[in-house]
């Protein structure tokens, strides 16, 4: 984890500022930027996989399989539960 936040300017549409404007008083966010940080988390929630030997970050392979980085275990998705299926 970085300390320091990196700003990441990204253009938005007309269609995607109002979208993100409709989410923030959905949400009750005091702030756009509160918005992206929440729309980020929760893509990454379903991208990242945590690893359950080491509680590193797995990338995913396939819908049901990951690896990790850190201690190169195989992660396969079992009943919505990840599990380590092999550890080198
Ligand atoms: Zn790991």
């Amino acid at each position: 984890m970085s300390s320091q936040p990196q700003k990441v300017v990204v253009n938005l549409t007309d269609e995607e500022q109002a979208a993100v404007q409709a989410l923030q008083q959905e949400l009750k966010l005091d702030d756009p930027a509160e918005v992206m940080h929440l729309l980020l988390r929760q893509a990454s929630q379903r991208a990242m996989v945590v690893c359950p030997n080491c509680g590193h970050s797995a990338s995913r392979t396939s819908a049901d399989d990951a690896t990790c980085a850190s201690c190169m275990s195989v992660i396969h998705l079992s009943d919505g539960i990840w599990e380590a299926i092999q550890l080198q």
